[in-house]
């Protein structure tokens, strides 16, 4: 499955998380919940 790295627009938080191309992506920040942009995925 692919790796997706995700940066948050707030509070700059950088994560990833593995997810089937089925997944709906993930928009929101663990950290401080504000909406995150999505960046490349990648094979890990
Ligand atoms: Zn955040």
């Amino acid at each position: 499955m692919p790796t997706y790295q995700y940066a948050c627009k707030q509070c700059s938080h950088q994560f990833e998380v593995v997810q089937s191309f089925s997944d709906d992506s993930l928009t929101e920040c663990p950290e401080c919940q504000a909406s995150c942009a999505s960046s490349t995925a990648r094979w890990a």
